[in-house]
């Protein structure tokens, strides 16, 4: 099996290199391209896989999850308001920090109209000490759009495209409910879902690059499964796999399920720029 190299000249040619590396997922790649944007940079990362591959190790992935995977609060519910509220919460905030923020503030506000009605001093004091006081006055503009007459928490709408026209959602937080409230086949990149991603397929490119997030993104799309109803698991043990075993410190391959056909495969030397600490959006 090959794997490839991609690598942008200063004359802005795009070169296409391949390597033969035992077990990586192949490539079909011609040697030189002409100049591409970064969507069809993306979009030529994508064509190189292979597919059924990919799905035997994505199948791996959702097993290993349902064997390793945290029992997390918000991983009990479908109710896409508390979804969204772990979602907001998590976002550049340590894990075991959030759970008890979330419970507190679900006991305090169980519905998105709790949060519409309450005075805005009050949700920002339900929020103090988690910092980053935007996403507590943009969930309460969202609340009070989505449910200014008590309308349920179901009103928050499923689709990423609605999701993301609300106030404080990007597009990792529109996949997140999409996919977690109401397993909807919607893909997401947080930094460690596109570390994981480009470690495991195109390890030359880094999360923090503009290239890096479209080619992410495009493999977050390509590796989903067919249907949405497995979209919850998948989603949440790619994300657990880059918080537990392929960290941003630390790549520990001789635990991973996806170490067969990866392309860094335990090279550090691989593991390029695919480096970075959780970040949501
Ligand atoms: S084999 Fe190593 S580098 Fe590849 S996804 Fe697993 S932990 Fe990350």
């Amino acid at each position: 099996m090959e794997s490839v190299r991609v690598t942008t000249t200063t004359s802005g040619r795009t070169a296409i290199s391949r390597t033969v590396r035992p077990g990586c997922i192949g490539v079909r790649l011609p040697a030189v391209m002409t100049r591409r944007t970064h969507a069809q940079l993306a979009d030529a990362h994508v064509a190189t896989l292979d597919m059924a591959a990919v799905r035997r190790q994505m199948t791996r992935l959702r097993r290993w999850f349902r064997e390793h995977g945290r029992d997390l609060p918000w991983r009990r519910t479908r109710d896409p308001y508390h979804v969204l509220v772990s979602e907001l919460m998590l976002q550049q905030t340590q894990v075991s920090r959030v759970i008890d923020y979330y419970e507190r503030w679900l006991q305090r506000f169980p519905t998105l109209h709790d949060v519409a009605r309450a005075r805005p001093k009050q949700v920002r004091e339900a929020w103090e000490g988690l910092g980053y006081y935007a996403r507590v006055r943009n969930l309460q503009l969202l609340a009070r759009a989505v449910s200014p007459n008590g309308e349920p928490n179901h009103a928050l709408p499923s689709e990423p495209e609605a999701l993301r026209a609300l106030p404080g959602i990007g597009a990792y937080t529109a996949g997140a409910v999409a996919s977690f409230a109401y397993e909807k086949r919607a893909p997401l990149v947080d930094t460690n879902v596109a570390r994981v991603l480009l470690r495991l397929y195109a390890p030359e490119h880094s999360p923090k690059s503009g290239i890096g997030q479209r080619v992410a993104w495009a493999l977050a799309e390509a590796v989903m499964p067919r249907t949405g109803k497995a979209a919850w698991t998948h989603n949440q043990a790619i994300m657990e796999l880059g918080a537990l075993v392929c960290t941003a410190r630390v790549a520990r391959c001789e635990a991973c399920p996806l170490r067969r056909g990866c392309a860094t495969g335990g090279d550090r030397r691989s593991m390029g720029g695919a480096k970075g600490t959780a970040k949501k959006s």
